[in-house]
């Protein structure tokens, strides 16, 4: 006799991707100084938008291993952020030592797409963390400017195009200039790597307030450091990585 199903049968495969993905961070690499070309996927069935793009605003505050970075509560939420209310009291001193502490911490814009790097496509599908500049530059790509200049949809997997981003300099002088690949419209050259895109959603993590204020007054002890690969010159927010803040 069939009985009626009231509950839900678990995803195995879902379940082998969650624990695949346990403890360890997403894959941001690191634009290289010269010509980056990136094939930037679209967005991942069941992600629950068709955006290939997800944006943070992004607080960084403390310096070296006590380094924080996590989601602003008022940009992302309209609720209230102790951060921002002291980036308006620092700007409200009219003292330059204090807007430059407002400017360190102050909300910033970090963008994650799923790409692979055409460059060294054996890494499979790595995560590019964006500021505000290449994420203008890429959405614009998307926008018609002519007849002549329809928009292009770079990210569509058969007829999608590369994207170039050239880094000049290093440090607080680099910069970036985005262009569309001048070879075309072609398709990936493995779409299975579709399958294996990361969820973006766990790009940046929210904290509880009252860590957030401890952050703030420098008392961060009670709750446990975040792990730091030190050394390898990694780091975990554009609030962090003066290349892209
Ligand atoms: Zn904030």
């Amino acid at each position: 006799m069939a009985i009626q199903q009231t509950w839900e049968d678990v995803d195995m495969e879902e379940m082998g991707k969650e624990h695949a993905s346990l403890g360890r961070g997403l894959p941001v690499l690191k634009l290289k100084v010269g010509t980056n070309i990136f094939r930037v996927l679209p967005a991942r069935t069941g992600s629950g938008s068709k955006n290939p793009f997800v944006k943070f605003w992004v607080h960084g505050i403390g310096e070296g291993s006590s380094f924080r970075s996590f989601q602003c509560p008022y940009n992302t939420l309209g609720a209230s952020c102790p951060v921002c209310d002291k980036v308006s009291a620092l700007m409200r001193t009219g003292n330059e030592a204090d807007r430059q502490a407002a400017d360190r911490i102050k909300a910033k814009l970090e963008v994650y797409c799923n790409v692979i790097d055409m460059k060294d496509q054996d890494k499979g599908v790595q995560v590019l963390r964006c500021a505000e500049g290449t994420y203008r530059d890429l959405l614009g790509f998307m926008v018609p400017k002519s007849a002549d200049e329809p928009a292009v949809n770079f990210t569509n997997p058969m007829t999608g195009m590369n994207v170039l981003i050239e880094r000049e300099g290093e440090g607080k002088k680099t910069k970036y200039k985005t262009s569309l690949s001048r070879s075309g419209p072609k398709p990936l050259p493995d779409l299975s790597v579709l399958e294996k895109m990361h969820d973006l959603s766990k790009a940046v993590r929210a904290m509880p307030a009252e860590q957030v204020v401890a952050l703030l007054e420098g008392r961060d002890t009670e709750f446990p450091a975040k792990q730091l690969e030190a050394g390898n010159g990694k780091v975990s927010s554009i609030a962090d990585d003066p290349d892209l803040a």
